[in-house]
């Protein structure tokens, strides 16, 4: 698994903030994630972010946030998103929501602006599980699959689109190819390639469930509990991931590289990297990364 680890500053208006961008597996990342605290995953390259969290600034940058789930720690931030994108003048943000919390989330942005005093431009659109999709531009599509937590949730899954020839046109030559083509005959179909699956907080039955988030490139998976101070089931009861449940499911993990996050705020950065190496099946562990930036250094 390659990984790169740059520092950028994102300067703007006087602010400057600084941010650790992952490069994994071809795949450019900024991330927050501490479970119960924050959690905002971006995809620069993209203008994209799953979830909001408290809006560190580089997600003003973000002209998609894609949410996973209504809990504190993943939207508390949307406010601060909207107002200083439009406070800069930066392009109106589009928010894909689950449709069940869509007329709250829309209730929740028009309380703010209304007291905040301000008109602010955005769009809010329903992203439906296996059905809607989102163009991103760049060949990239993003859609949305089922997740199993204790509110309304869904994951995201990035794809890359390209065309491909229809399986009976593959023998024949380029001319033919053309003239059928000229004749208004559709020769290629449209091929998608799961690149970057997210789940956001949910149970491993997430895993079972989604092919597509086994097959991704990179996966970005939750494992809130590393040890006994919770028990799987009380994970599950939580709907989240307990590290028992990834080494019982370590063979669904088919992606080239996964990013492990969420962890409880209860683990230091120090002991979060000792307990994947000690508990996870050695393949697995070589080809993962724990998100740890934003978790105390010293131990328990
Ligand atoms: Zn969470
Ligand atoms: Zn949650």
């Amino acid at each position: 698994m390659s990984v790169k680890m740059a520092v950028e500053g994102v300067p703007s208006n006087g602010i400057q903030e600084r941010s650790t961008i992952l490069e994994v597996a071809g795949h450019r990342l900024t991330a927050v994630s501490v479970g119960g605290w924050e959690t905002c995953i971006q995809f620069p390259s993209y203008r994209l972010a799953i979830d909001i969290g408290r809006c560190p600034p580089t997600a003003i940058n973000m002209e998609t946030v894609a949410i996973t789930h209504a809990h504190m720690d993943h939207i508390g931030g949307i406010g601060m998103h909207v107002a200083t994108r439009t406070m800069r003048k930066m392009k109106p943000p589009t928010y894909l929501v689950p449709k069940a919390i869509l007329s709250d989330f829309r209730s929740l942005i028009q309380a703010f602006e209304k007291l905040d005093g301000s008109n602010w431009n955005y769009e809010i659109q329903e992203m439906i599980p296996h059905e809607t999709s989102h163009s991103l531009g760049k060949g990239r599509i993003l859609k949305s699959f089922p997740t199993y937590h204790t509110v309304p949730s869904q994951g995201y899954l990035l794809y890359s689109q390209r065309k491909k020839l229809c399986d009976e046109y593959a023998e024949l030559s380029s001319e033919e190819i053309s003239r059928l083509r000229k004749s208004g005959v559709k020769v290629s179909q449209s091929v998608l390639t799961p690149e970057v699956a997210v789940p956001g907080d949910s149970t491993i039955q997430v895993l079972e469930e989604e092919e597509d988030v086994r097959n991704a490139s990179l996966l970005v998976i939750e494992v809130t509990f590393l040890d006994d101070s919770s028990s799987p089931e009380d994970a599950r009861r939580f709907g989240h991931i307990h590290i028992e449940d990834v080494i019982e499911k370590a063979h669904l993990f088919q992606n080239k590289a996964v990013v492990f996050t969420h962890f409880s705020a209860r683990y230091s950065a120090q002991e979060i990297d000792d307990l994947l190496k000690a508990k996870l099946p050695p393949e697995l562990h070589s080809k993962s990364l724990a998100l740890t930036f934003n978790h105390k250094v010293r131990e328990r």
